[in-house]
């Protein structure tokens, strides 16, 4: 949707809705519960076609932007789950349901009705919000191998919880040994778009355009399936002016290197789930790709029942970077549908999932949920230490029990030297024992 839209713009697209709540369940014949809001509050008003009807009934001033209509408006995830509508009409003028929903919260943006702690993070004012991203692009413009025709964009060093992700996917470029650029473009600019505060958007879009010129033509990586989602669907929309890039998920990436050879791991003898992140599979229509890096692992992958393009929201996507009592309660409800699967490790591929699901897990269960490209790393390293050994090399799965009764290891390991342990301190789950 366009920056400049208005009320009278799309006031005939949203008067378009019949109410039959489609928009809340998935395919037939399973039909499952899709859109977090209806699955808890079970009231067509929180629901896409419920949003979509009250931005209606505000551009015909029949209500006004008030306390609660911000509640509903934000408390969406921007699953898109909503967006299978076939009636609101999604090509040009681009008026799907979650599309209304930002720009229903774009007007509340306008009216001064920013939930609080939307205002904490982001600011009470624009010129707040524009000063603070301004901040964040001082460490900004730095680009490395500026020559490779791929480029990893990197546009959040402020998140702390996002920097193992990265971490990961620039070791994994180095062990596959392709010249990739990367570039740090400061603060994503996504969650402005997301949030309604486009009048600032549109600002700070300027700033990053240069940056952005730079990957004309470039394969251009993302590890955040959000950042991805906004440069291939929406920056050609709503930037100053386009620029052709190929962008592609840090995962397709990896699918290619181990297609041709160029990356090898150890098979993983474990049960993995995967959930596929709304903005990648739903937004992209990118959930082959991780499954055939997990299958490529030699995993066991016990599939949730929603999944795929049907996949459910972790509740992360609300408000990036804030946790609700809702999204806690979405995230909760994920990981209930995991632990019915039996698996041992969540695998996701959005460092935002990861953290969500963290949250929510209990103290000593929070290892359980890994990024794919982690989790990839991570067999990667385990392959290379067991070729440098060369006899009997025995990989066991241990539980938590176990893994205290494994760390006395070590102290044989000093008196006897024909053992070698490698404990996965990260994760709690695996050992390898190298017998000499
Ligand atoms: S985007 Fe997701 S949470 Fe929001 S209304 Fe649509 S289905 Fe529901
Ligand atoms: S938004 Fe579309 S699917 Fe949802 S209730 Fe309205 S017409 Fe039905």
């Amino acid at each position: 949707m366009k920056l400049h839209t208005s009320l009278e713009d799309i006031k005939r697209p949203v008067s378009l809705c019949i109410r039959d709540g489609m928009c809340t369940y998935g395919e037939w014949p399973r039909c499952y519960p899709l859109c977090p809001i209806y699955a808890r509050h079970r009231v067509f008003t929180a629901s896409g076609g419920g949003l979509v009807c009250l931005a209606h009934a505000v551009a015909e001033n029949r209500i006004g932007y008030t306390s609660t209509l911000a509640e509903f408006a934000y408390e969406c995830t921007l699953c898109e789950a909503c967006d299978m509508c076939e009636i609101i009409p999604v090509p040009p003028p681009h008026v799907g349901p979650v599309e209304v929903i930002r720009f229903l919260r774009h007007q509340l943006v306008r009216e001064g009705m920013i939930p609080e702690p939307i205002a904490e993070k982001y600011g009470e004012d624009r010129g707040v919000r524009v000063a603070r991203f301004k901040a964040g692009m001082d460490a900004a413009g730095r680009i490395r191998e500026a020559d490779a025709g791929t480029v990893l964009l990197v546009e959040s060093p402020a998140r702390a919880f996002e920097g193992s992700s990265y971490e990961a996917a620039v070791r994994l470029v180095s062990k596959i040994g392709q010249p990739v650029g990367l570039l740090e473009a400061g603060p994503p600019i996504y969650d402005l778009y997301d949030l309604g505060f486009w009048d600032e958007l549109e600002e700070v879009m300027y700033l990053k355009s240069g940056l952005i010129r730079g990957l004309e033509g470039k394969d251009v990586l993302f590890v955040d399936p959000h950042g991805l989602e906004f440069f291939a669907r929406r920056y050609g929309e709503l930037a100053p002016a386009n620029v052709e890039m190929r962008c592609r998920h840090f995962s397709q990436f990896l699918a290619d290197a181990v297609a041709g050879g160029r990356l090898k791991a150890r098979k993983e003898r474990i049960a993995v789930s995967y959930h596929d992140p709304c903005h990648l599979s739903r937004g992209m229509g990118i959930s082959e790709e991780p499954r055939d890096l997990l299958s490529f692992l030699g995993v066991e992958l016990l599939e949730m029942k929603r999944s795929a393009s049907s996949t459910y929201c972790c509740g992360a996507a609300g408000i990036p970077g804030v946790s609700t009592e809702f999204s806690r309660w979405c995230a909760s409800e994920r990981l209930e549908e995991f632990r019915e699967t039996g698996a041992d490790l969540l695998i996701t591929a959005c460092p935002h999932c990861k953290e969500m699901f963290r949250e929510v897990l209990p103290e000593g269960d929070k290892n359980r949920v890994k990024d794919l490209l982690e989790f990839v790393l991570r067999a990667q390293e385990y392959m290379k230490r067991e070729a440098m050994t060369f006899n009997l090399t025995q990989h066991i799965e241990i539980d938590q029990v176990m893994l205290d009764l494994f760390k006395q290891l070590p102290s044989m390991v000093s008196r006897d030297k024909d053992v070698q342990w490698y404990p996965d301190g990260d994760s709690g789950f695996y050992a390898t024992v190298v017998v000499i």
